[in-house]
């Protein structure tokens, strides 16, 4: 059988682990290096889901607003959406939202999952658990934490997006 393609954006602020997430799930390495990401790229990885082979192709976006115009039209032809903030940086959570509108403006709705990053940092969290579990509620998007540096349900992040592309 052929390989399902399923193309993923990763959108939220900077600096919330986007492209370490990307890293580590395609690559297996974790790097403290922080490289503030110009314009997009991708990297791929290919996993059996339900009988299917399925390639993952996981675009990562600058997460900056001043690389808007050049982001948006990556969005296009997206098939699912990993919407990211950080434990420990309140603006990042309180930008989900308006990140979710602009992959919604051109993806119209895709199967979407909320993904709380840096879960390690424990002494850091600014974030209380029900107002994470009040916007998963609101979005409608399954909300998944991850230590991207533990390495800790990164896997099942993209293995849901998968499964909720084939059911589709
Ligand atoms: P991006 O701007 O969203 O692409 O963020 P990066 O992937 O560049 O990560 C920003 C910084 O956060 C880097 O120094 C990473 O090493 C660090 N980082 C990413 N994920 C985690 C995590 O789960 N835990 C911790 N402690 N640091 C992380
Ligand atoms: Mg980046």
């Amino acid at each position: 059988a052929s390989a399902v393609d399923l193309v993923v954006v990763i959108v939220g602020n900077g600096a919330v682990g986007k492209s370490s997430m990307i890293q580590r799930y395609c690559r297996g390495t974790f790097t403290r290096e922080y490289k503030k990401t110009i314009g997009v790229d991708f990297l791929e990885r290919q996993i059996q889901c339900e009988g299917e082979d399925v390639r993952l192709m996981l675009w990562d976006t600058a997460g900056q607003e001043e690389f808007d115009a050049i982001t948006k039209a990556y969005y296009r032809g997206a098939q699912a959406c990993v919407l990211a903030f950080s434990s420990t940086d309140r603006s990042s959570f309180e930008a989900i939202h308006s990140w979710k509108v602009k992959v919604e403006d051109e993806c119209g709705e895709i199967p979407t999952v909320l993904v709380q990053n840096k879960i390690d940092l424990v002494d850091q969290c600014v974030i209380d658990p029900k107002e994470a579990e009040l916007l998963s509620r609101a979005l409608g998007a399954k909300l998944i934490k991850t230590s991207v540096k533990e390495d800790i349900n990164v896997n099942a992040v993209f293995w849901y997006l998968a499964t909720q592309c084939l059911a589709e």
